[in-house]
């Protein structure tokens, strides 16, 4: 067995520069509950861990009506649902945040780790991109931003380049009517993977849908953004019919796998009804703000 070199830089600059020099040989670490299981697994063979918690902009976590929230990339679970002004204003988030694996793991684990871990059953990116969350990436070459859907590029695998940091997720300050959902199907209540979840959010106006969204979980190789689902419910009033459709949209884009958990048709069926049924719970919220 190699030894590991444990860094703990305390600024973004000495991270990216460590990344710089460690290349694939290096991974952060943020709460760990993903990555010391997978390098105990054997999954990397690494010369260096760096820690991400003693880094101001990664321990972040500012909520504005105006600004948005900015979520540092190692900021746990338990500080973002913790604050009550963030978990009212942001449901979907504070839903995924509520419900990755329990209490325990919720003290140490990060929205940014399970962005950054990329698993298609991955409970929080469902849930990000229902919210618009961007992800905000540092590099040598200085800083880019890029919408959360984009990021996961197959199991276990992002579009970060060697050398880049996440270093926070912005997430848009909600308006007057919006309303926003998680829910997962899981054989027990927790500390399982999602057999198939749905992240989505509807903007209200005059009664109508004036922009909805809608995010997969388990059911592609990615967690996956199903834009044509909540663009058919632009313009239109958020009747059990016109939902029906946005679900069933979802249904079809899906393509899931058949494993232990559960088969391709039933993943599929799944995806109507949590969309469904999300989608309803994020229309009663959204009139719930008004
Ligand atoms: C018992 C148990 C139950 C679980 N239940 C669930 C569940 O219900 N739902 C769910 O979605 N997940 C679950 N998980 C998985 C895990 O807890 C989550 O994915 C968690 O959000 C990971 O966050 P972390 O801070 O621990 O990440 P870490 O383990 O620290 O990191 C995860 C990955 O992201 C990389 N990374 C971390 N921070 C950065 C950064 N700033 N920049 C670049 N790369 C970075 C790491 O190198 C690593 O590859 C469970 C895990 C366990 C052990």
């Amino acid at each position: 067995m190699n030894s590991i070199d444990y860094i703990r830089p305390t600024t973004v600059d000495e991270a990216v520069s460590l990344l710089t020099k460690y290349k694939e040989k290096a991974r952060v670490l943020a709460g760990g509950t993903d990555l010391i299981v997978q390098m105990r697994g054997g999954r990397y063979q690494l010369d260096a861990v760096i820690d991400g918690k003693h880094i101001e902009e990664l321990n972040q976590l500012t909520y504005s009506k105006q600004d948005g929230l900015v979520i540092g990339a190692a900021v746990p679970c338990h500080k973002i649902y913790g604050d009550e002004k963030i978990a009212s204003a942001y449901p979907g988030i504070m839903d995924s945040a509520t419900l990755i694996g329990g209490i325990q793991i919720q003290g140490r684990a990060s929205l940014g780790g399970n962005l950054m871990n990329a698993a298609p059953s991955a409970d929080a990116i469902p849930a990000l991109i229902a919210h618009n969350a961007v992800a905000n990436i540092v590099s040598a070459k200085g800083t880019r931003s890029v919408p959360v859907e984009d990021i996961c590029s197959g199991p276990g695998r992002t579009t970060l380049a060697t050398g880049e940091i996440l270093v926070s997720i912005s997430v848009p300050a909600p308006s007057k009517g919006f309303g926003a959902r998680y829910i997962r199907f899981i054989p027990r209540n927790e500390m399982d993977i999602a057999v198939a979840g749905a992240g989505v959010s509807v903007q209200l106006k005059n009664g109508k849908v004036e922009a909805a969204r809608v995010a997969l979980s388990s059911v592609a190789p990615t967690p996956l953004f199903v834009e044509n689902a909540g663009n058919a419910l632009v313009g239109k009033e958020p009747s059990d019919e016109n939902i029906q459709t946005a679900a069933n949209l979802a249904k079809e884009a899906a393509t899931p796998i058949t494993d232990m958990r559960g088969t391709v048709e039933f993943r599929k069926h799944l995806c109507e009804v949590l969309t469904r049924r999300a989608l309803h719970t994020a229309v009663e919220r959204a009139r719930e703000e008004n």
